[in-house]
Protein backbone atom coordinates (compact mmCIF):
# COMPACT_ATOMS: atom_id res chain seq x y z
CA UNK A 1 0.00 0.00 0.00
CA UNK A 2 1.43 3.28 -0.79
CA UNK A 3 1.69 6.51 1.69
CA UNK A 4 -1.42 8.15 -0.20
CA UNK A 5 -3.48 5.14 0.01
CA UNK A 6 -2.77 4.91 3.60
CA UNK A 7 -3.44 8.40 4.10
CA UNK A 8 -7.16 8.24 1.90
CA UNK A 9 -7.66 5.03 4.08
CA UNK A 10 -7.36 6.87 7.33
CA UNK A 11 -9.70 10.17 6.27
CA UNK A 12 -12.28 7.09 5.18
CA UNK A 13 -11.74 5.41 8.53
CA UNK A 14 -12.29 8.49 10.20
CA UNK A 15 -15.18 9.92 8.58
CA UNK A 16 -16.94 6.35 9.34
CA UNK A 17 -16.15 6.20 12.99
CA UNK A 18 -16.81 9.89 13.45
CA UNK A 19 -19.45 11.30 11.25
CA UNK A 20 -19.15 14.94 10.70
CA UNK A 21 -22.47 16.82 10.32
CA UNK A 22 -24.91 14.09 11.57
CA UNK A 23 -27.88 14.22 12.71
CA UNK A 24 -31.74 15.91 12.71
CA UNK A 25 -31.40 19.57 10.54
CA UNK A 26 -35.09 21.02 12.64
CA UNK A 27 -34.93 23.83 10.14
CA UNK A 28 -33.94 22.03 7.09
CA UNK A 29 -35.54 23.56 4.15
CA UNK A 30 -34.94 20.99 1.42
CA UNK A 31 -34.72 17.01 2.05
CA UNK A 32 -33.77 14.09 0.46
CA UNK A 33 -33.31 10.65 0.66
CA UNK A 34 -32.53 7.25 -0.66
CA UNK A 35 -31.20 3.92 -0.50
CA UNK A 36 -28.96 1.02 -1.70
CA UNK A 37 -30.69 -2.19 -1.08
CA UNK A 38 -27.42 -4.06 -2.65
CA UNK A 39 -25.41 -3.14 0.22
CA UNK A 40 -28.03 -2.11 2.88
CA UNK A 41 -27.51 1.94 3.10
CA UNK A 42 -30.13 4.47 3.84
CA UNK A 43 -29.43 8.14 3.85
CA UNK A 44 -31.65 10.85 3.83
CA UNK A 45 -29.70 14.66 3.50
CA UNK A 46 -31.28 17.74 5.40
CA UNK A 47 -30.10 20.97 3.91
CA UNK A 48 -31.09 24.62 5.36
CA UNK A 49 -30.82 27.37 2.22
CA UNK A 50 -29.56 31.15 2.92
CA UNK A 51 -30.86 32.62 -0.89
CA UNK A 52 -28.52 29.66 -2.74
CA UNK A 53 -25.83 29.40 0.05
CA UNK A 54 -25.63 25.94 1.85
CA UNK A 55 -25.87 27.85 4.86
CA UNK A 56 -26.13 24.12 6.96
CA UNK A 57 -26.22 20.80 6.11
CA UNK A 58 -26.69 17.33 7.79
CA UNK A 59 -27.60 13.82 6.88
CA UNK A 60 -28.21 10.75 9.05
CA UNK A 61 -29.15 7.11 7.99
CA UNK A 62 -27.14 3.94 8.66
CA UNK A 63 -24.50 2.51 6.27
CA UNK A 64 -21.36 0.54 5.40
CA UNK A 65 -17.86 2.74 5.85
CA UNK A 66 -18.08 3.74 2.39
CA UNK A 67 -21.48 5.46 2.46
CA UNK A 68 -21.35 6.58 6.10
CA UNK A 69 -17.75 8.19 4.91
CA UNK A 70 -18.77 9.76 1.63
CA UNK A 71 -21.99 11.41 2.88
CA UNK A 72 -19.87 12.74 6.13
CA UNK A 73 -17.19 14.32 3.29
CA UNK A 74 -20.05 15.70 0.84
CA UNK A 75 -21.59 17.33 4.03
CA UNK A 76 -17.99 19.52 5.24
CA UNK A 77 -17.36 19.87 1.53
CA UNK A 78 -20.28 21.69 0.09
CA UNK A 79 -21.46 23.46 3.55
CA UNK A 80 -20.81 26.89 3.07
CA UNK A 81 -21.00 26.65 -0.40
CA UNK A 82 -23.45 27.97 -3.60
CA UNK A 83 -25.95 25.73 -4.48
CA UNK A 84 -24.25 25.66 -8.28
CA UNK A 85 -20.88 24.87 -6.85
CA UNK A 86 -22.38 22.21 -4.96
CA UNK A 87 -23.78 20.43 -8.00
CA UNK A 88 -20.03 21.14 -10.32
CA UNK A 89 -18.91 19.73 -7.05
CA UNK A 90 -21.18 16.39 -7.00
CA UNK A 91 -20.54 16.44 -11.23
CA UNK A 92 -16.87 16.36 -10.42
CA UNK A 93 -17.01 13.73 -7.77
CA UNK A 94 -19.17 11.24 -9.63
CA UNK A 95 -17.31 11.63 -12.35
CA UNK A 96 -14.44 10.81 -10.92
CA UNK A 97 -15.83 7.58 -8.80
CA UNK A 98 -18.56 6.63 -11.54
CA UNK A 99 -16.59 7.01 -14.59
CA UNK A 100 -12.92 6.87 -13.48
CA UNK A 101 -11.74 10.18 -14.82
CA UNK A 102 -9.10 11.65 -13.38
CA UNK A 103 -9.22 12.96 -10.02
CA UNK A 104 -9.95 16.89 -9.95
CA UNK A 105 -7.51 18.31 -7.17
CA UNK A 106 -10.21 20.85 -6.03
CA UNK A 107 -11.82 17.74 -4.66
CA UNK A 108 -10.00 17.74 -1.46
CA UNK A 109 -10.65 15.21 1.16
CA UNK A 110 -12.66 14.08 -0.99
CA UNK A 111 -10.16 12.51 -3.30
CA UNK A 112 -10.21 9.93 -0.61
CA UNK A 113 -12.66 7.93 -2.47
CA UNK A 114 -11.26 7.54 -5.97
CA UNK A 115 -9.71 3.98 -5.33
CA UNK A 116 -14.31 3.30 -5.31
CA UNK A 117 -14.10 3.18 -9.05
CA UNK A 118 -12.48 0.19 -8.86
CA UNK A 119 -14.78 -1.40 -6.82
CA UNK A 120 -17.97 -1.24 -9.24
CA UNK A 121 -19.96 -3.29 -6.53
CA UNK A 122 -19.32 0.10 -4.11
CA UNK A 123 -20.01 3.02 -6.59
CA UNK A 124 -23.66 3.19 -5.53
CA UNK A 125 -22.42 3.24 -1.47
CA UNK A 126 -20.17 6.41 -2.39
CA UNK A 127 -22.91 8.03 -4.36
CA UNK A 128 -26.05 7.59 -2.41
CA UNK A 129 -25.44 10.58 -0.43
CA UNK A 130 -24.37 13.21 -3.45
CA UNK A 131 -27.72 11.88 -5.65
CA UNK A 132 -29.51 12.71 -2.38
CA UNK A 133 -28.22 16.11 -2.29
CA UNK A 134 -28.85 16.91 -5.78
CA UNK A 135 -32.44 15.70 -5.30
CA UNK A 136 -32.69 17.88 -1.85
CA UNK A 137 -31.21 20.60 -4.03
CA UNK A 138 -33.39 20.77 -7.16
ZN1 LIG B 1 -22.63 0.38 1.07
Amino acid sequence: MSVLDEVYREILLNHYQNPRNFGVLPEASRRAGGMNPSCGDQVEVMVRLEGDTIAEIRFQGQGCAISTASASLMTEAVKGKKVAEALELSRKFQAMVVEGAPPDPSLGDLLALQGVAKLPARVKCATLAWHALEEALR
